[in-house]
């Protein structure tokens, strides 16, 4: 559910400021009653009038990108480097990144226009698992593991119990490689567990989010989630 004045600057028909005046002047209605406060909150289901025309609504898409390293997840970048919708130039609608991946990232990111079901994937009661594989610099203990499954304490808080799996570890050389669930998504979450045990990640990809994998795609290559797939994330 979304605010009625910002469906209504998304649907491009005024600015958020405009689109309250709209409002207050008793010039939009919701399934065809006049609605004047601004407070109301409308859904996907909700047929928005303005001025008597009804608000055209985007036909809501969803994709899983296979995020390269360097890139930023948003929409736009003031210092112009490459963003991930730029790897969308055919799609039409206002597609936005489902949470975020850092800039030396790669991994599955979901892209969709429906803040709806962005705003359900994200929210901490419904956070879905997201499997990591971690590059590491520094001795991983199995002591260490287990700290990092039981939970750490970070800045924001003590981490939920994850599951940590070794890969493979070379102890002379101090790197290992990682497998990492989680089920939150803090800010550079998985890099700072590790810093709390004493280790950098140098290399950080997402595998999984929920059930999806990257299976055959390539750095930089994406493609649309099922209609059963989308039904399933829901
Ligand atoms: N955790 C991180 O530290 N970085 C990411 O991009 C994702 C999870």
């Amino acid at each position: 559910m979304e605010r009625l004045q910002k469906v209504i600057a998304q649907a491009g028909i005024a600015s958020r400021r405009k689109a309250e005046e709209l409002i207050l002047e008793g010039k939009v209605k919701v399934n065809g009653k006049v609605v004047t406060e601004l407070g109301i909150k409308v859904g996907r289901q909700d047929e928005v009038e303005v001025l008597g025309v009804p608000i055209e609504k985007e036909e809501p898409v969803y994709f899983l990108l296979y995020k390269p390293t360097g890139v930023i997840s948003a929409v736009s970048d003031d210092k112009g480097r490459k963003v991930v919708t730029d790897f969308f130039p055919e799609i039409k609608q206002r597609i936005f990144p489902i949470g975020r991946l850092d800039y030396d990232t790669s991994g599955l990111l979901l892209l969709t226009n429906d803040g709806e079901f962005a705003n359900a994937l994200m929210h901490p009661k419904y956070e879905v698992e997201k499997v990591y594989v971690a590059k590491v610099k520094g001795v991983l203990t199995g002591e260490k593991i287990r700290m990092l499954q039981r939970g750490v304490m970070l800045e924001d808080g003590k981490t939920a119990p994850a599951r940590v799996k070794l890969i493979s570890g070379d102890r002379r050389k101090e790197i290992a490689v990682v497998e990492i669930a989680i089920h939150e998504g803090r800010n550079r979450q998985v890099r700072r567990m590790f810093e709390a045990v004493g280790c950098k990640v140098v290399k950080l990809k997402r595998e999984r989010y929920a059930f999806l994998g990257l299976t055959s795609l390539r750095p930089g290559e994406a493609r649309a989630l099922s209609p059963h797939e989308v039904k399933q994330l829901r």
